[in-house]
């Protein structure tokens, strides 16, 4: 368990049990959705499956995050289950030090993946980058579906259980003036 900010491991020592990994302990997702305040709840195990490929100034990374998530509807609020099949395939550049041999800023090193421990080696976070890509994955309106009607914005009704009583009217000040409109 822990902060997914703590789980750092020597480069080395990762690649050494390569280069396929699978991450399947919830609590990697769990944390920081408790952390953010992130409405989501996990309906189905998250699971992270990739492979890693050393090159000469970075890694090779691919794989995918899998599982179920339940989110509020963007209009209704009633939740809304989305299968996840987030599929990657990253190269996460190596980090560099500087000439004073301090670590070089770099903004196209993800420093939430990889960077240099106290003692000047380079560690990975894997976890980081299973969180991530979970991250992405999630849509930005989650929809209960496609011709969701949403509430009623007078009285709050869930207009996909039926109508309510409120009068329907257009208060659209454009289509107002069209109306008013003379064609002579
Ligand atoms: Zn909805
Ligand atoms: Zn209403």
């Amino acid at each position: 368990m822990g902060n997914m900010y703590d789980s750092w491991s020597p480069l080395q020592a990762v690649l050494n049990t390569g280069p396929h990994y699978v991450l399947d302990n919830q609590a990697i997702w769990q944390g920081p959705i408790d952390e953010f305040g992130i409405p989501c709840r996990i309906a189905a195990p998250l699971r992270a499956e990739f492979d890693i490929f050393p090159q000469e100034d970075g890694l090779l990374v691919r794989g995918s995050v899998t599982g179920q998530v339940a989110m509020p509807c963007n209009r209704c609020a009633e939740e809304a289950v989305y299968d996840l099949a987030q599929r990657f395939d990253n190269f996460e550049p190596l980090p560099s030090l500087d000439e004073n041999g301090e670590p070089a800023t770099d903004p196209d090193v993800d420093e939430y993946f990889i960077r240099f421990s106290r003692n000047g080696e380079l560690e990975v976070n894997l976890a980081a980058l299973a969180w991530e890509e979970f991250a992405q994955a999630l849509p930005p309106r989650p929809l209960c579906r496609e011709e969701c009607a949403g509430l009623c914005p007078s009285c709050g009704t869930n207009l996909n259980e039926g109508a309510c009583a409120c009068e329907k009217k257009i208060h659209d000040p454009r289509l107002a003036k069209l109306r008013g409109l003379k064609i002579h």
